[in-house]
């Protein structure tokens, strides 16, 4: 690569597809539902998108319905794409027209649904969620009886299909969690008392998915894992490894120092002071992050055009995103997501 004058992010795609094959040979049998929200943790949509679907991943994840059409845009009709934020009729209605399937997570919405579906003459692919606790949307435990019975009617009056049951869990402690599953089975029992249990089941995500089995279901929503993202205070992962690097080049020597380009304006937290970066001499400490420069401890010879690795899978001895967000206690999708649009993203196949 020729010389930058500004920072780039880098998404390896070979990376990604080792980490996503890497995923589902953990899961299986379990399925794969890629979660692609946020821009794909800003890894970039349209990349992912193509590239899973290019391997056969069944599932996409979407959140909202808008990044849902996206994703059947660029994925064609083959995956089978999930959002499950609670949405306007007008999104609803755009979800029907491109075969999404969606999460519904309280009696209002699923009115709301068999209405869109009704007025449109479709069948709405319903995931019905579970509040196992985290009181983040979900239908509380109480009221489930009821909205299953709901989507019975309106599954009669073939205006939707039940074909899910989900929830989301903490995945902070292994009890809270085993607390999440029970509540969680008992809801798929009590569905299967109307009629057949749903096939798709999902309650787990990148964590519970990849350290409790006895919790996954026919399907896993995994985001971080499959960017090579791993859980803040969580071991590496065999076969796992960061699919971005966020490279900035040398723009000034000052002294003994090397001066860089990115700073807090581009989405760096001023508080990764004196974290490690990755230069050509290995290892070195950050001195100072500026709105639109960050200094760097020098090497011997270093030179303007230099490639500075702020974070990346450590080949310049940089650390992951993960290690740094656990410096100021975030996660590692909050460093790569609050890069600004200034970071040209630049696929690497
Ligand atoms: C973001 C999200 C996921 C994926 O979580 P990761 O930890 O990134 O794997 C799964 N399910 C829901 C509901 C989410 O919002």
């Amino acid at each position: 690569m020729g010389i930058v004058s500004r920072a780039e992010l880098h998404l390896d795609v070979r990376t990604f597809r080792a980490n996503v094959a890497a995923v589902r040979a953990r899961i299986a049998p379990s399925d794969l539902m890629l979660v692609v929200k946020d821009d794909a943790y800003g890894h970039g949509l349209t990349w992912v998108v193509e590239t899973a679907v290019e391997m056969g991943v069944p599932w996409i994840g979407a959140f909202d319905i808008a990044t849902a059409v996206d994703a059947r845009r660029v994925g064609g009709g083959s995956p089978r794409i999930f959002a499950w934020a609670t949405s306007s009729d007008a999104e609803v209605d755009d979800a029907l027209l491109h075969d999404i399937d969606l999460g519904v997570g309280s009696a209002e919405y699923l009115e709301r649904v068999i209405a869109r579906a009704s007025a449109m003459g479709v069948r709405a692919r319903v995931h019905l969620k579970i509040d196992t606790g985290l009181h983040r949307n979900g239908i509380l435990p109480q009221d489930w009886a009821d909205a299953v019975e709901r989507a019975r009617d309106a599954e009669r009056a073939g205006a939707l299909h039940l074909v899910g049951v989900w929830s989301h869990i903490a995945e902070a402690s292994d009890a809270e969690d085993d607390d999440a599953q029970s509540v969680f089975l008992e809801a798929v029992r009590a569905t299967g008392d109307s009629g057949p249990v749903p096939e798709l089941l999902h309650l787990t995500a990148s964590a519970a998915s990849w350290w409790r089995p006895e919790l996954r279901g026919s399907v896993s929503r995994i985001g971080a894992f499959c960017y090579g993202v791993r859980s803040a205070d969580g071991p590496d992962l065999e076969g796992i490894r960061p699919v971005a690097t966020l490279a900035a080049p040398v723009i000034r020597i000052d002294g003994d120092d090397a001066v860089i380009a990115i700073g807090s304006f581009d989405g760096l937290p001023s508080t990764l002071a004196g974290a490690p970066v990755g230069t050509p001499a290995g290892s070195r400490s950050i001195r100072e992050i500026r709105p639109t420069e960050t200094i760097v401890e020098g090497w011997p010879g270093a030179q303007i055009g230099d490639v500075v690795r702020v974070f990346g899978p450590g080949e310049q001895g940089e650390a992951s995103a993960t290690t740094l967000a656990e410096r100021i206690d975030t996660v590692g999708e909050e460093i790569v997501t609050r890069l600004t649009g200034h970071v040209r993203r630049v696929v690497v196949d």
